[in-house]
């Protein structure tokens, strides 16, 4: 038993005889509320209901802190000069704003009512969420929504890292972008679009790409990686940085109509070298630019990712940390995988090899497309020589070897279609004599179907450099760029 005071309210007052402050003895919260109706018998009524429980629209504090928040609710213990405070609701039932919602403006508290109701977050989590600093690598469409939640969450400092420029083709999944911004720096439209969701956010713009150089002073100064990248050597990237800076780095993947999320925490969990340690050959697994991905599939992994994050931050409920979360959108199912820690991970595992960040290129087997093709001596030919040849009647025979799908979007009339894959099985149909163009989105397929012509015998090959993106940029701008 000790010795507390329980601070009453003005409109409870007229059952206390006036007394705003009433010291007892007491060894919980509960005892003491219960001592306290004892010695002034009218104050039961508004603070019990029938059933022995608060009233609900009764907050009782223990010093500073909310008794719902605490484990043991009434059964906490006090001691000797501790302070009760109890906080009816006032008239319209509205919760009260007294001082245990400092730091908050009024403003923000008016913005956030629906968080301050939950007493999972309450002004509590709501300053965490404040305080919160998140970085966002990628405005694209896994940062665009993860982004405009967080912003619209109360999540303080978002850092976001991104060089890239605003595409047509970006519009139909990258929502934080508009048709405006097409031209624009990614990083101006979204730090327009995430300050008109949340004027307060503290916006940090980073328009670099993120490097082994730059990667570890830019993360140091954040509390949790969001992980939005499209290509293995910023992922492996982003895994290690956060390993060795002991960050929780929130992942999601997507490609066609399925998507991945999980949280990698080193320090609790695996990561993501502990589930592959390895990155697939270049070209075995294609990018979305290649494969096609469903434009709402990246809102949905997404916001898992926010939701992933303000737990993190919050401290509240059960994170991804161990599970690998897959979705099927076109079965609509969720599934789930638990993931081990790999002892023998190269990075987190008991002996690491790996200490400092890498060559990540090199790692995922990338090497410069340029140079690629000078070393392979692919031999090539611009869109513009191209089109000067065909309107001289040059007799040249254009191969294009994208697929049957991709001809509906745009296509070279002179074209003949033989997608990559076929082409082995119809060299016997080609003659070896002819003069070959062979033509593909970006040029990248071409240089191999070039090089497999040139190794079956053909001589007179070339591969239209850049594709028919650069048939649209120099040669016809009305021919769509997908
Ligand atoms: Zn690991």
């Amino acid at each position: 038993m000790h010795n507390v005071s329980v601070l009453i309210p003005t409109p409870l007052q007229q059952y206390t005889d006036g007394r705003g402050a009433v010291s007892l003895e007491a060894g919980t919260v509960g005892a003491a509320l219960a001592n306290l109706s004892a010695l002034h018998p009218a104050l039961r009524h508004h603070l019990f209901a029938e059933d022995g429980n608060l009233r609900a629209f009764v907050n009782v504090y223990l010093n500073d802190e909310d008794i719902r928040y605490l484990d043991e609710g009434l059964q906490t213990g006090v001691g000797a000069g501790d302070e009760i405070r109890i906080v009816p609701s006032i008239a319209g039932g509205a919760v009260t704003m007294t001082g245990d919602r400092k730091d908050l403006s009024a403003g923000e508290i008016r913005r956030y009512a629906r968080h301050l109701i939950l007493p999972e977050v309450g002004s509590d989590g709501q300053r965490a969420l404040k305080r919160a600093r998140v970085l966002l690598v990628g405005a694209g469409g896994l940062g665009s929504p993860a982004s405009m939640y967080l912003a619209a969450a109360g999540v303080g400092t978002l850092g976001l890292v991104d060089f890239d420029t605003v595409e047509e083709s970006n519009l139909q999944r990258q929502v934080i972008h508009g048709t405006r911004d097409v031209g624009r720096p990614k990083l101006e439209s979204a730090r327009q679009r995430l300050l008109d969701i949340n004027p307060s956010l503290n916006f940090e713009g980073h328009g670099v790409r993120l490097t082994a150089e730059n990667a570890l002073e830019i993360i140091a100064d954040y509390d949790i990686v969001v992980d939005g990248t499209d290509n293995f050597p910023t992922r492996y990237l982003v895994n290690d940085a956060c390993v060795l800076l002991d960050k929780p780095n929130v992942y999601g993947s997507i490609f066609r109509f399925e998507g991945q999320a999980s949280v990698f925490y080193a320090s609790e969990g695996p990561c993501y070298r502990c589930l592959y340690r390895e990155p697939p050959p270049p070209g075995l697994v294609p990018s979305c630019a290649e494969g096609g991905v469903l434009g709402v599939l990246p809102g949905i992994i997404g916001a898992l990712q926010a939701n992933e994050t303000l737990k993190l931050i919050l401290g509240i409920g059960d994170t991804l940390i161990g599970r690998l979360l897959l979705f099927d959108a076109l079965r609509m199912r969720f599934r789930e995988l638990r993931l081990r820690t790999d002892p023998e991970c190269p990075i987190c595992g008991e002996a690491p090899t790996i200490r400092e960040l890498i060559d990540y290129e090199a790692f995922c087997g990338i090497r410069p497309a340029e140079v690629e093709r000078a070393e392979m001596r692919i031999p090539e030919i611009t869109a513009t020589e191209l089109k000067a040849r065909l309107d001289a009647g040059h007799d040249i025979r254009v191969l294009d070897v994208r697929e049957p799908y991709e001809l509906e979007i745009c296509k070279l009339d002179a074209a003949e279609l033989i997608p990559l894959g076929q082409l082995p099985t119809s060299l016997s149909k080609l003659n070896k004599d002819d003069e070959f163009v062979v033509i593909c989105r970006s040029g990248r397929r071409s240089a191999h179907a070039v090089l497999m012509l040139r190794e079956a015998g053909f001589h007179n090959v070339f591969n239209l450099s850049g594709g028919l993106l650069a048939w649209s940029d120099e040669v016809d701008p009305s021919m769509p760029k997908y």
